[in-house]
């Protein structure tokens, strides 16, 4: 059975024994994750085979599998996911304005507006695709990094003496 497959019955067990809430709960901590750590590193491409990326990410293959569900459509190469076996080398590729759209088509704010974007797009651009691609359109742009707080890229400098020059 194919990791795709493995990940599409874990949900289906997963709700079915905890409930649905449980299931997102636990779903978007770890997408939160992934996606936090991608972003601290978006001047790298994550690659390698599956099992050792699910590592890097503190997860096993079928749930990073999932995660990766629903990154596919911003990688700049998408992959064939039904095809996808644990030692497949895979690469994440991130056209990072399609993820942010597809994270506001979402509404998905626990990840718009995580304070590493503003060191990816500038903060006009966060604004104007918020507003153009939020059905709701609230506008709920990424958290503000102070001065004084550590930059969001990882440089493990201050905001101030890095990015937020
Ligand atoms: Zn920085």
């Amino acid at each position: 059975m194919g990791l795709y497959s493995k990940w599409k019955d874990l949900v289906v067990y997963f709700v079915q024994t905890q409930g649905e809430d449980a299931f997102w709960d636990e779903y978007v901590n770890i997408e939160e994750g992934i996606i936090r750590k991608i972003l601290i590193n978006h001047k790298n491409v994550f690659k390698g085979k599956v099992a050792d990326l699910s590592k890097e990410f503190n997860t096993s293959p079928a749930l990073f599998i999932g995660v990766v569900d629903g990154l596919n459509t911003a990688l700049k190469n998408p992959l064939n996911l039904e095809d996808i076996e644990e030692d497949a080398e895979i690469s994440l590729d991130i056209d990072f304005e399609k993820l942010y759209i597809n994270i506001s088509e979402a509404e998905a704010e626990e990840l718009s507006s995580l304070p590493e974007w503003n060191v990816i797009l500038p903060k006009e651009k966060l604004a104007e695709l918020k507003l153009k691609y939020s059905p709701s359109k609230t506008l709920v742009t990424p958290e503000k990094v102070g001065r004084n707080e550590a930059c969001p890229c990882g440089s493990g400098k201050k905001y101030k003496n890095c990015c937020g020059k």
